[in-house]
């Protein structure tokens, strides 16, 4: 229970927490506001709430029904993802949107609305909600589905926190025939190479992501590894190491520079020889690979980090991405997998759901100061001309008046903000 956020940026100060263990118990007392707080898988400021009180969901921990004939779950809001994978995978179901990361809670996953790689099939989390019970801090509770209080439902979907506290949610699984998957992973040398790969691939992969080489510039520019994907009707396949290393404490410095950044793109760029590559592989390197190095984030330094993910509109995706690996190949800066992926047309309920159609771009940066922020600061110039928006689950920086233009509706949340409940992030970004 550490009350911090992934990015280690920024560090929370006279921030309280609270450990909740009981669904049906009223919320503790607190004074100022408080937040809810899954695993701290948020990797800004959206998480933490700063001279107030964090609500510490991980004591929300049971499984409470689980009807394995028809995949519906359901759970406390403090359970993560990777412990409903372990208890549903071997009954021949799977979570039918998750993130790159097992480590998230349900409530935490609800609360962003959180996308996967196959935002073109399935949309966002929240799609698969059948629903979920709202505790507000006067101590009323209500039932939030698409079609019950389906306000609260589109306000708290992607709500940020700052609704209430969810404490239990029913979740509809999809069938799967095992845990395997049926990789292809395509090497590009361009952006518009990816995109015509995206393109082609939609039809017939549920699962389409790729990784980009963000420190390459001028003929090589845009290349990447494009990865798609389908679950497997294998009955066996390969098994995941059960080693997980970990980073035992925080260099001094960041060990992510200029010169170790354009070796390792490098060397993972030409890392397959083939052009076209099959592989049958287990959902965990699958869609965790970063899992499966513990406390990889302190890699950064003490100092933290600063993800960056951002969506440009079809209109201007691929010139938009261009011009914003061009910049950040300029910069030097940038991250070891920078991700890249276009978001379905399927339309979340969530009134601040960020998925929207176009492509999206998420990669990290070592917090080097006024530089850094300069940085992004310029790519959300970018970003704005090009109609898109940033990620607040993974922002720790983005001005207020840039946040209101990137999510116009941001007032309609306002009748349903529960009165004693804000985050550091929110604080931020509309006063
Ligand atoms: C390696 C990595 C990969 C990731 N990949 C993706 C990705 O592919 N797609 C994606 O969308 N995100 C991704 N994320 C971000 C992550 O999925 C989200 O930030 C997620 O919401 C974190 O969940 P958490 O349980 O850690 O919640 P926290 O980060 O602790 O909180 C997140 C938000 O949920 C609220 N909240 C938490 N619990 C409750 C509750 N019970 N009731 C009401 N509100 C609550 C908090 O107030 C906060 O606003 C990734 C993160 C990491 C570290």
């Amino acid at each position: 229970m550490s009350g911090t956020s992934w990015g280690r940026y920024p560090q929370p100060h006279d921030q309280r927490l609270l450990m909740l263990r009981d669904r049906d118990a009223p919320l503790p007392d607190f004074t100022g506001t408080a937040l809810p707080h899954g695993n701290g898988r948020s990797y800004g400021d959206s998480c933490l709430n700063s001279g107030g009180t964090l609500l510490c969901t991980r004591g929300l921990d049971r499984f409470i029904a689980f009807d394995a004939e028809r995949g519906l779950l359901r759970c406390e809001a403090g359970v993560l993802l990777g412990e409903i994978l372990d208890l549903v995978v071997g009954q021949g179901w799977f979570l039918p949107v998750t993130p790159g990361t097992k480590y998230v809670t349900v409530g935490g996953a609800i609360a962003n609305d959180v996308h996967g790689k196959n935002h073109h099939v399935n949309g966002c989390f929240s799609e698969h909600v059948a629903g979920f019970e709202l505790l507000r801090s006067d101590g009323s509770r209500r039932w939030c589905s698409a079609h019950e209080n389906a306000d609260w439902f589109a306000a708290t979907v992607g709500g940020l926190g700052l609704t209430g506290l969810i404490t239990w949610a029913e979740l509809r699984l999809q069938r799967v025939r095992g845990p395997w998957l049926n990789c292809e992973t395509h090497r590009f040398g361009s952006l518009a190479e990816f995109f015509a790969l995206s393109a082609a691939a939609e039809r017939d992969y549920e699962y389409t992501v790729a990784w980009i080489d963000c420190a390459a510039r001028g003929a090589a520019a845009g290349r990447g590894h494009f990865i798609c994907a389908n679950h497997a009707p294998a009955a066996d396949g390969p098994r995941p190491s059960r080693r997980r290393l970990s980073v035992p404490f925080t260099p001094p410095l960041s060990l992510i520079n200029r010169a170790s950044l354009r070796a390792f793109n490098t060397l993972y760029y030409h890392r397959q020889r083939a052009r076209v590559q099959q592989a049958l592989t287990h959902y965990e390197p699958y869609f965790y690979p970063l899992d499966a190095i513990g406390r990889w984030n302190r890699i950064y330094g003490p100092r933290g980090f600063l993800q960056y993910q951002c969506v440009l509109p079809p209109a201007a995706a691929e010139a938009g991405m261009g011009e914003l690996l061009a910049r950040i190949a300029a910069s030097g800066s940038g991250s070891f997998l920078a991700v890249l992926k276009v978001f379905g047309t399927r339309k979340s309920a969530g009134i601040l759901s960020f998925p929207r159609p176009g492509a999206t771009l998420a990669l990290d940066f070592p917090n080097g100061g006024p530089a850094t922020f300069a940085l992004l600061d310029a790519l959300d110039e970018v970003v704005a001309g090009a109609g898109g928006a940033v990620y607040p689950a993974k922002d720790a920086r983005v001005a207020g008046a840039r946040f209101r233009g990137y999510f116009p509706a941001w007032q309609s949340l306002q009748p349903y903000l529960d009165p004693k409940f804000s985050s550091s992030f929110w604080r931020r970004v509309t006063e």
